[in-house]
């Protein structure tokens, strides 16, 4: 690819980008990524960066699987479109519902196919009305999520999302949604132990659908470990008890699987990592690795078996649901993942070796907590760890450290004043060894930077 010297300039002329502060992108530059291989990606002007953050928690297995390039080239040219409206399909659409639902348990043997998770998000939650009304329940139809959650930014995702700045700009929630607390225990839990803490934001649920009514919930919604939201993992007592009052309050349970499906946590999907069961689950980024866009919904014979004998027609769905070169692709990369027991791997060799560099972090002055499951971690700074006292501008800190990691080859996210991280499943332990101490690094930066 020739190399574009002006692309600064054409972008800031022509491209508006999502979530990026124009005004400063136009006046510092656009980052031009131009080519990846691995874990690294590399910018127009050579550099190198170790991607802790597999893209945007996709890149599961790693950049430059020409495997994956193979298949979809092959697949474009024996049938590059056709769609799966009117009762037809293609071979890689039913055989990638096929093969996802070999790995979601007795109960989602269904697959809805979409081009993202924000439309997964809101095909789930039309799903859940239609369920409703089609066994005679029309008023259950609001749906309670969690504050500082991300699902999207269509408008209903992005109601559901419990964002406030989103909110604010969008004149967002739309009617019907609530959100309740999540349970971020290092800010929010005070004097309660973590499973006290737990069990306290599990019930609030159960006091919001008191307040709502019952008969007018269609459905709960959450991450099984919220991602954007700072990578907050719960309390062990948090999950078993929201699926008890979801089934004892007759609600839609829906685990939002975007980030945490196809094998971060070390299980083929996060609700397994916690033994709860949805009835619904949005799926994306990791169903094929990043490669081409494609999301989908993973749902229950509850919900399926009406939807097939109660409703018959859905009136829902995309000109490019199963698109058979995004489905050849995530076929392509879930054989991958089974092939070279990259789940597995997760859970018993880099995920563990994850865990204990990462917690290793923890004796860092700046650092509250370092937590982690799988490979998904979430590193709080704080000014004092005793009390759990944080930063006054929790944006600031992050920033602060993400650019010096970014500086010096490493791409990590800072939400707030926690750092994340998601690396591909191939990385090795000494490419996160340099993460850690690149990371190391950008807290001593804090700690000199900042005194407060
Ligand atoms: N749900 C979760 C948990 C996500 O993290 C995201 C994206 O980051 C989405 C939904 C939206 O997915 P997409 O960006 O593919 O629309």
């Amino acid at each position: 690819m020739p190399l574009l010297s002006n692309l600064d300039a054409i972008d800031a002329a022509h491209h508006l980008h999502p979530f990026s502060d124009m005004k400063k992108l136009n006046a510092a530059g656009t980052r031009i990524i131009e080519r990846a291989e691995g874990v690294h990606i590399f910018d127009n002007t050579g550099k190198r960066y170790l991607d802790a953050f597999a893209g945007l928690w996709c890149v599961n297995v790693g950049y430059g699987r020409t495997e994956i390039a193979d298949a979809t080239h092959q697949q474009m040219q024996e049938l590059p479109y056709y769609n799966t409206f009117f009762g037809t399909t293609t071979p890689p659409a039913t055989l990638l519902a096929q093969k996802i639902a070999s790995h979601t348990g007795d109960t989602l043997n269904r697959v809805f196919f979409t081009n993202s998770g924000s439309e997964a998000n809101d095909t789930w939650f039309r799903m859940a009305r239609v369920y409703w009304k089609a066994l005679g329940k029309p008023n259950k139809t609001q749906v309670i999520a969690r504050k500082n959650a991300y699902h999207g930014s269509t408008i209903a995702g992005a109601s559901l999302g419990g964002m406030r700045w989103m909110h604010e700009q969008g004149n967002l929630p739309i009617p019907g949604i609530s959100h309740i607390n999540q349970p971020y225990w290092y800010a929010e839990g005070g004097d309660l132990t973590p499973a006290e803490f737990g069990l306290k934001v599990a019930r609030e649920l159960d006091e919001k659908i008191e307040e709502l009514g019952q008969d007018n919930v269609a459905a709960f919604v959450a991450e099984p470990i919220q991602g954007a939201g700072g990578v907050i993992v719960p309390p062990d007592t948090y999950w078993p008890e929201i699926a008890r009052i979801c089934r004892e309050r007759n609600i839609l349970l829906v685990c939002d699987e975007v980030i945490c499906g196809f094998g971060r946590l070390g299980t083929w999907f996060g609700h397994q990592h916690y033994g709860v069961e949805p009835d619904l689950a949005p799926i994306a980024k990791g169903l094929s690795s990043g490669y081409l866009p494609i999301g989908g919904v993973l749902v229950s014979d509850r919900v399926a078996d009406v939807m097939v004998e109660e409703l018959g027609d859905f009136y829902h769905g995309f000109t490019y649901s199963g698109h058979p070169v995004c489905a050849a692709a995530a076929l392509k990369n879930l054989r991958i993942i089974e092939e070279e027991g990259l789940v597995e791997r997760v859970r018993d060799d880099i995920g563990p070796y994850f865990a204990e560099a990462w917690k290793s972090l923890e004796d860092h002055e700046v650092v509250g907590e370092a937590v982690s499951v799988g490979l998904m971690g979430g590193l709080q700074m704080a000014v004092d760890k005793a009390t759990r006292r944080r930063y006054a501008k929790p944006d600031d800190v992050g920033t602060l450290v993400r650019n010096h990691c970014l500086e010096n080859g490493l791409i990590m996210r800072a939400t707030g004043d926690r750092m994340l991280a998601s690396p591909a499943f191939t990385i090795t332990h000494s490419q996160l060894d340099e993460m850690v101490e690149t990371l190391r690094k950008g807290l001593d930066h804090l700690r000199d930077a900042v005194g407060e």
